[in-house]
């Protein structure tokens, strides 16, 4: 199955403690596209400015990732800074400067309208349902979104949330959303949003699959050397929807496999600036990784 995948393409300007990096490619359809292109084919919908170059659209070339719905128009690409802190966990948003996505008015092309896998990366949710309104039938629908939006648009968030069967955000993003303090009784009543599934993502921790009566846990990827958490996020949906969309099948258990192959390839990005990883691994180091969550958390239940 194809996936369709509206979200931000962007420059972003990054500071951690140990290094910074000025305007290099980034946003959550670059990271979602590069990430599960690994597994499925993937269209996306974004638009960027006249500062974004042929060596900047590079950075997507070369996989199966069709740009025909990125827009150029006249203007500057969306811009992002944010530092991190010794905890890398923590983050500070230095700036989000929407550029020529601040009147952006979606124009799919006619081949991406029957695709049958949609994910709503992190965008302006009103921009979310018109492409949502855009797609015939899609199989399977999931959506991100994040504190930026929960506080300026949470109305039309909640349209969106009425629509999808898949939410995937941060766990203080839960909180915020159901205003409510602990991450039980949050999921609950996120569900009662719409989504019949939450992914909740905990950075280092790892991360929390709820739905109807079912829970899962499953902690990250041990790294030594992180690097630039960027994208994690959005590598993380890509991994999951991409083995989804390739499995054709949205159960449970296809669900726990698709956070296992999720975690890994946010493992992967989170090791090196920007996207650098994601444009490296091979086919194979994914399947390796994703052994190890099996060694990670397997244990001889009879105790
Ligand atoms: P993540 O680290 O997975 O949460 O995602 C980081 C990416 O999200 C960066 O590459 C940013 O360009 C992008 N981003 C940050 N804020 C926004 C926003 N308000 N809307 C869309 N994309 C954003």
């Amino acid at each position: 199955m194809d996936i369709l995948t509206v979200g931000s393409v962007a420059f972003d300007s990054i500071k951690t403690p140990f290094a910074e990096r000025k305007r290099i490619v980034g946003g959550s359809a670059t990271y979602f596209s590069l990430s599960a292109s690994y597994f499925a084919p993937v269209k996306v919908v974004s638009v960027v400015g006249e500062d974004f170059k042929k060596e900047h659209e590079a950075v997507l070339g070369g996989r199966s990732i069709d740009l025909a719905g990125v827009a150029h128009r006249p203007g500057k690409t969306f811009h992002w800074a944010c530092e991190y802190h010794y905890d890398m966990n923590e983050r500070t948003t230095l700036a989000t400067e929407l550029g020529v996505f601040a009147d952006f008015k979606p124009e799919i092309p006619a081949h991406y309208r029957e695709t049958e896998v949609v994910f709503l990366a992190n965008i302006d949710p009103e921009l979310q349902l018109q492409v949502l309104d855009s797609v015939k039938h899609p199989a399977l629908v999931g959506c991100d979104t994040m504190n930026f939006w929960i506080e300026g648009k949470r109305e039309a968030l909640g349209r969106v949330l009425e629509r999808v069967d898949m939410l995937l955000i941060n766990e203080g993003e839960v909180r915020q959303l159901a205003s409510e303090v602990n991450i039980m009784r949050a999921a609950a009543k996120v569900l009662k949003m719409g989504p019949k599934w939450l992914i909740i993502k905990r950075g280092e921790y790892g991360v929390l699959v709820f739905g109807e009566g079912s829970f899962f846990a499953l902690p990250a990827f041990p790294i030594e050397d992180v690097n630039d958490p960027t994208g994690a996020g959005d590598s993380f949906a890509g991994g999951f929807f991409g083995y989804l969309a390739s499995k054709k099948q949205f159960d449970e258990w296809a669900l726990r496999q698709a956070a296992v192959v999720g975690s890994a390839m946010a493992s992967f990005c989170v090791e090196s600036f920007g996207p650098d990883a994601l444009l490296r691994i091979a086919q194979k180091d994914v399947r390796e990784r994703a052994q190890s969550f099996k060694k990670l958390t397997d244990f001889d239940g009879n105790i």
